[in-house]
């Protein structure tokens, strides 16, 4: 199944929009998720601080992320880890196909990570033969369906219970259910066959421990501890900036992550790996891909900086009315909704995603929500400027030319007092006739929901002065 890219937003939303099972799907589970995160963080007494200590943590780490991923790599190497350093998402995919080829691995399991899917790891694998199977039933179910994930923590949120009933019929040959519980009591019984025959278990990363080189997993299904620990060989794919500098850390950012992406107190499953298990409790080989893939591009940039904060979490997503409105597919980025819409331009390039920070009303939703203080909209509003400026590095991404007049018009007005208060003088004219009100052309699709405001009778100058308008 080809999916859109982010070049044709406007488009992917449109069709998105039309879609009403898509929509009614979207409300249900993201109203559900603002709901339980409401009541989940409500129990805890100064959630302020928690927000405001996590923020601090992850400001001081990405300040000195060479640092910490330093002391990361040597304390993993001490405890047996081999670590592969990984420039961008070709050079990840050849170290995981080459360790599987040197294995002779070719039945692999996965869990899930978006990192692999940023670097598209199972297509890369898939030109060996040995595409993995993805283990968390949410990442199954859109594997099945040749699909990708629209949300972060949730691959298959655009999908209705029904709809994975038809799929399961048409995949596994199964009697038509729409039953929660049967539909999991299938994938379960086909996936543990998968762990039991798994030679490799690869899975991403959600923080990294500086002073223990340990890794930390979270899930709430119980694949990841099988993916981490049946399979003799285990491959974890790792962002630069999942690096935490001490254990401790992990108290902050285990009552935050949780609560606000699922409103649950605690992931299921924590899984801490330190080493390789050569007893063979666990993976006799452990793998960490230390992945770059355009963060430290970001990390040097003090303003932007604060994107590589994120915890994936998702719930900037559940909280956006755009992404309530038109789902993840639509933005055709792997990372959706408002941290997708500051994070994929700066991975992969104004020229190809110029058009996501725009894909935002600037509501502050996801400012509210975040668990690591990230300020979305002011990065938002960083990006469009840099897309309508242009910079050495990216080219400028030029708007209508409608609206590019617009502008010039604007500016020409504000450029000294006089045009100003001439320009004000004719609007007061303008706004009388009839067809400004009803604002013909482009701008019709903004006033049929909106209320053009009125201008006021007298200025504030003109107030202020004790003049006449
Ligand atoms: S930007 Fe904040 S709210 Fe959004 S996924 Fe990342 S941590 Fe969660």
């Amino acid at each position: 199944m080809t999916l859109p890219g982010p070049e044709t937003f406007a488009a992917n939303a449109r069709a998105a929009l039309r879609d009403s099972t898509l929509t009614g799907a979207l409300r249900r589970a993201t109203d559900t998720f603002a709901e339980r995160r409401a009541g989940a963080i409500g129990q805890v007494p100064d959630w302020e601080g928690l927000r405001t200590r996590a923020a601090a943590i992850k400001a001081h780490t990405l300040a000195r992320l060479d640092h910490y991923l330093e002391e990361f790599v040597a304390n993993a190497e001490r405890s047996g880890v081999v670590v592969h350093w990984a420039e961008d998402a070709a050079e990840a995919c050849a170290i995981v196909r080459r360790l599987a080829g040197e294995r002779g691995a070719r039945r692999l399991v996965k869990s899930k990570s978006m990192a692999t899917e940023e670097i598209h790891l199972n297509a890369a694998l898939a030109q060996d033969g040995a595409e993995p199977v993805e283990t968390d039933l949410g990442e199954w179910i859109i594997q099945l369906a040749g699909e990708t994930p629209s949300h972060i923590i949730v691959p298959a949120i655009h999908k209705t219970k029904e709809a994975i009933g038809e799929l399961f019929v048409d995949k596994l040959g199964i009697a038509k259910s729409s039953e929660p519980a049967v539909l999991a009591e299938h994938a379960r019984t086909r996936l543990r066959a998968h762990f039991a025959a798994a030679d490799m278990g690869i899975s991403g990363v959600n923080f990294g421990v500086a002073a223990t080189g340990t890794i930390l997993i979270l899930e709430n299904e119980g694949n990841a501890r099988m993916t981490t620990t049946l399979p003799r060989v285990h491959v974890a794919v790792m962002g630069i900036e999942k690096v935490i500098p001490r254990f401790a850390d992990l108290e902050v950012f285990l009552k935050l992550l949780p609560r606000s992406g699922t409103g649950q107190h605690l992931t299921t499953y924590q899984s801490l790996l330190t080493g390789p298990d050569p007893e063979g409790q666990g993976p006799r080989e452990l793998h960490v891909v230390l992945l770059d893939n355009g963060r430290s591009r970001i990390a040097v940039d003090a303003t932007m900086r604060q994107t590589l904060a994120c915890i994936r979490c998702g719930a900037c997503l559940n909280a956006c009315p755009v992404y309530q409105s038109i789902g993840g597919h639509a933005y055709g980025s792997v990372y959706p909704g408002p941290i997708g819409a500051i994070l994929t331009p700066q991975l992969a390039g104004m020229h190809s995603a110029g058009t996501l920070p725009f894909a935002s009303s600037l509501c502050g939703a996801c400012k509210d929500v975040c668990p690591v203080k990230i300020d979305i909209p002011s990065l938002l509003l960083e990006l469009r400027q840099r897309a309508v400026e242009g910079t050495a590095a990216q080219p400028r991404t030029r708007g209508s030319f409608v609206e590019r007049l617009a502008w010039k018009a604007w500016a020409f007005c504000m450029r000294g007092p006089r045009r100003y208060r001439v320009a004000m003088a004719l609007a007061r004219f303008c706004e009388k006739l009839p067809f400004v009100r009803r604002l013909a052309g482009p701008m019709r699709a903004w006033a049929s929901t909106r209320e053009l405001p009125t201008l006021a009778k007298r200025s504030f100058r003109s107030t202020w002065r004790g003049g006449a308008s």
